[in-house]
């Protein structure tokens, strides 16, 4: 079968692994390396294109050996190295998991089989739940600034969360938009130290303690918000020409939780300091697994995961 992957065809020479990889970003890219390298037989599938959430990072300021580098850089070197040693295969999203003495993945080009699993498989984007927030996505309501953000070029523009990600947004939105506030819903400061100083150096204003409650347009596009001040309850509209919402990640795992791996209370998978979950031969790794979501955390996440497995499939 010819499969279209990102630019290239490729032929999908086989189909049963030792190890199926489940979400290309950094956790399940690392994994693949390790895998391979250790002798496993493995694939890795991604719904997306390959790169997950690093894509996302306007400028990466904190992984090792990288003073600084756009996230878009980063995960293109991840996939380069990546394809050195496996197939990433893109764009084919898994859509159901069945659990036999092997695992079963269908998936929209077919089955997959393998001895074991890795969930990979990351976070998305948490929604406000406002009127006007569905409506105007694409029309003005955008989730990734690296994506969108040069579409609003020289305009207005809200950054909705101010933890480090809505930070991050707003200081590569500023050399791009000509205004950039972030509003906040917390009384205080939600993002790293180093970021608080940037923010106030280039004079981004940082309004705390407010409520996004709508988001306004004239049916194309979006005009304005309205917003309540928490500490006196006052209600207020202003306009903008974009809005960016960061109110924070919710775990993809639903797909792990239907062959019964164990969640949190929040929805991330339980996992053990290996990696592995309480099924056998299925393992998770970076942000899916509750980690400190950095890309070098997931990184490590998923070298410990691949070495894991190599040891359950051919050390014990
Ligand atoms: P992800 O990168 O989210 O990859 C998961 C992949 O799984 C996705 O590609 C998804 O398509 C795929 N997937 C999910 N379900 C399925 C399915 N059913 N079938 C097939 N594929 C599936 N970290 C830093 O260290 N430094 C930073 O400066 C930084 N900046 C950031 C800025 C922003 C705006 C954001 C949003 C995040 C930032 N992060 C940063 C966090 C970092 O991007 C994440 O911690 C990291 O990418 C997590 O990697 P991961 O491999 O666990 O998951």
């Amino acid at each position: 079968m010819q499969l279209l992957i990102g630019e290239e065809k490729q032929e999908i020479e086989r189909r049963d692994f030792d190890l199926l990889i489940i979400g290309a970003g950094a956790a399940g890219l690392s994994a693949a390396i390790y895998a391979s390298r250790a002798g496993l037989s493995n694939i890795v599938i991604d719904g997306s294109v390959a790169g997950g959430l690093t894509l996302e990072a306007p400028l990466v300021e904190n992984y090792l050996g990288f003073t600084a580098i756009p996230g878009t850089e980063l995960a293109k070197s991840f996939v380069e190295h990546t394809r050195n040693y496996t197939t990433i295969l893109e764009n084919t999203r898994v859509i159901t998991i069945k659990k036999g003495e092997k695992f079963e993945a269908e998936t929209d080009k077919g089955k997959f089989t393998s001895r074991a699993i890795l969930f990979a498989t990351g976070t998305k984007h948490k929604h406000l739940g406002i009127p006007g927030e569905k409506e105007y996505f694409g029309k003005g309501v955008s989730y990734c600034s690296t994506c969108d953000g040069w579409l609003f070029k020289n305009r207005r523009v809200l950054v909705i969360g101010g933890g480090n990600s809505g930070a991050i947004a707003a200081i590569s939105l500023k050399n791009i938009v000509s205004e950039v506030k972030i509003f906040e819903f917390m009384p205080k400061y939600m993002c790293e130290d180093a970021y608080v100083k940037q923010i106030k150096s280039m004079g981004i204003e940082y309004r705390q303690n407010t409520q996004v409650t709508e988001i306004v347009g004239d049916g194309k596009s979006v005009k304005m918000v309205k917003y309540k001040d928490r500490s006196t309850g006052k209600e207020y509209q202003e306009n903008f020409d974009g809005i960016f919402i960061y109110v924070g990640l919710s775990p993809q795992s639903e797909l792990a939780k239907s062959i019964g791996v164990e969640l949190d209370q929040r929805g991330y998978i339980k996992v053990d300091r290996s990696m592995r979950t309480n099924v056998e031969r299925v393992y998770a790794a970076g942000d899916v697994a509750g980690s400190f979501a950095q890309i070098i955390v997931a990184a490590s996440d998923g070298a410990i995961a691949a070495d894991s497995c190599y040891r359950d499939l051919y050390l014990k």
